[in-house]
């Protein structure tokens, strides 16, 4: 077990079973974030989880040692004044997983609050824009840039003030801080692949793919256009498009936007990064904290300030409190077995089928056949030698099942005739899109995925004795394969019937 001390107020030396693991509070593309409580204090965080073998198989390493690297030193150098950081309190690792232990955001994050919300008055926007500069200002004089900062980095404390999070983009800077970035010893460019979201990256990054503070300055102008206007400044259809128009400049202030902030926004979304209000600082952003915007700002006791409640959700003003409602903690063990982790993510993977689907309907439908929900299908019923162990004359019963399948489903001819054993509507994540297929689990065994609107076969799962099916909660699920990761969301919550089945079918015909 290996444990940091990063600072004299940190834990040393704790492992999962100094925690009582509670419900899953998010997750990352490689990580599965839970609510725990220490046994020792009571005192509630964020732990995430992060598997190492997904890590590796993601290549992902870098990415989880810099996230390492910057939240330890900005919680080496936390301001009680300022803790507007998630922090790192200690980390450790067992054979499969490693684990960070982090303050908790109990009021979700700066997006999901900006949608409740449509957008924020002036006083409410100006509020969160001060506290970003500050913690902005406080991160680079550390030599940290963040490079993916947007609403949805931006969790919300107890009591609504701001946390940064998601620091595996970042990049720590050689001192002395704010100099632009722009050669190497050598004099030539440095260069480095594009991090961060379309719709906050500045233009920088995509033309010579050159970051510097500078470019945290740009998404917190985007950042504060979208709470005054709900949307973020430049929007299109896809990546491509909005990249077009962050490089031409190209938005509007909608009639009304408030003057001062729109002088504010105008100084940060500048194309030469020197030019952006701020850049020519030293030691600090006293241009950027002087702006008209900031008049009525004091920046020093921001953190003692009561942050100003957005007029929409002012009637539902109830703050989230310090301590979690017990039924959030299933488990009344520490640590984080097996056994914990089932409950926590409600399976019973090796389970006699449930009282539901033993009431299920015990031989196919046409529902069976043509729904588009998972829980409807072949595989959804109860057999008890396993879900596509078919009785003594399976092959007449597959030959009936196929029949009534080529007349009842409109997905028949696109499974080259095999018999489609489950289906259900999946949200497929790449990258920054997720799109919604049809997927289709057929004896083969195949797993086929159709665009459900234009009804053409986009591609396959491929299947293999290594295939593993990975819940990580009741939508998400994710599939391993050899040469790559599929990150699924089932709408419907299915996510742990679907992991079921593939593993059924793998095991009958692999193992
Ligand atoms: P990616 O790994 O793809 O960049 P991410 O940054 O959202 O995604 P995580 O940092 O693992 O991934 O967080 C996953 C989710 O867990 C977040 O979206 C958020 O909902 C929740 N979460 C993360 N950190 C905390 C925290 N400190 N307190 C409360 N919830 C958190």
């Amino acid at each position: 077990m290996d444990s940091e001390t990063n600072n004299q107020s940190i834990v040393p030396k704790k492992e999962p079973n100094d925690f009582i693991f509670g419900r899953v509070l998010g997750e990352g593309s490689f990580s599965t974030v839970y609510l725990a409580k220490d046994i020792q204090t009571s005192k509630e965080f964020a732990i995430k989880v992060c598997e190492k073998r997904h890590i590796l198989r993601e290549k992902k390493q870098q990415y989880v040692k810099r996230e390492k690297e910057v939240l330890m030193l900005l919680s080496k150098h936390a301001k009680t004044s300022a803790p507007f950081f998630v922090r790192l309190f200690c980390t450790f690792q067992d054979h499969s997983s490693l684990y960070f232990v982090l303050t908790r955001a109990t009021n979700g994050d700066l997006l999901t609050y900006l949608q409740k919300a449509e957008k924020f008055e002036e006083e409410v926007a100006q509020f969160y824009t001060a506290e970003l500069v500050h913690a902005v200002e406080h991160m680079h004089l550390l030599g940290v840039i963040h490079r993916d900062l947007k609403p949805e980095n931006i969790l919300l404390d107890t009591h609504r003030h701001i946390l940064i999070t998601d620091f595996g983009s970042a990049k720590i800077i050689p001192q002395p801080p704010f100099l632009p970035e722009t050669e190497n010893s050598d004099g030539t460019a440095r260069r480095s692949s594009f991090v961060g979201t379309a719709q906050y990256v500045s233009p920088e990054i995509l033309t010579d793919k050159r970051s510097s503070p500078a470019s945290d300055l740009w998404a917190i102008g985007c950042i504060l256009y979208q709470m005054l206007d709900g949307n973020p400044p430049f929007q299109a259809r896809s990546e491509y498009a909005i990249f077009q128009k962050i490089l031409k400049l190209e938005f509007q202030y909608p009639s009304l936007f408030p003057s001062v902030a729109q002088d504010f926004i105008s100084k940060l979304l500048v194309i030469d990064s020197k030019e952006r209000l701020g850049a020519q600082d030293f030691g600090g952003y006293p241009s950027i904290k002087n702006h008209r915007f900031f008049e009525s700002i004091d920046f020093d006791t921001l953190y003692l300030k009561t942050p100003p409640w957005p007029t929409k959700c002012r009637d539902v003003a109830e703050l989230a409190s310090e301590v979690s409602d017990p039924s959030e903690f299933l488990n009344t063990e520490p640590g984080l077995s097996g056994q914990q982790l089932s409950k926590l993510l409600g399976l019973q993977l090796n389970d006699e089928p449930s009282e539901q689907s033993r009431n299920s309907a015990p031989t196919p439908s046409k529902d069976a056949l043509t729904s588009t929900s998972s829980a409807n299908n072949v595989l959804s019923q109860p057999m008890k030698k396993g879900l596509i162990n078919f009785p003594v004359n399976e092959q007449q019963l597959q030959a009936r099942l196929l029949q009534q399948q080529e007349t009842q489903s409109q997905w028949h001819n696109l499974v080259d005739k095999k018999l489609i054993l489950k289906q259900g509507l999946i949200d497929k994540r790449k990258g920054l899109f997720s799109r919604r297929r049809m997927f289709l689990l057929t004896t083969g065994p195949n797993l086929y995925y159709v665009d459900p609107s234009s009804m053409v076969l986009k591609g396959q799962v491929p299947f293999g004795l290594t295939l593993k099916a990975e819940p990580k909660n009741f939508k998400n699920f994710h599939i391993h394969t050899p040469g790559r990761t599929y990150y699924l969301e089932d709408p419907e919550g299915f996510a742990l019937e679907w992991c079921k089945a593939l593993e059924e079918v793998r095991k009958h015909y692999y193992d």
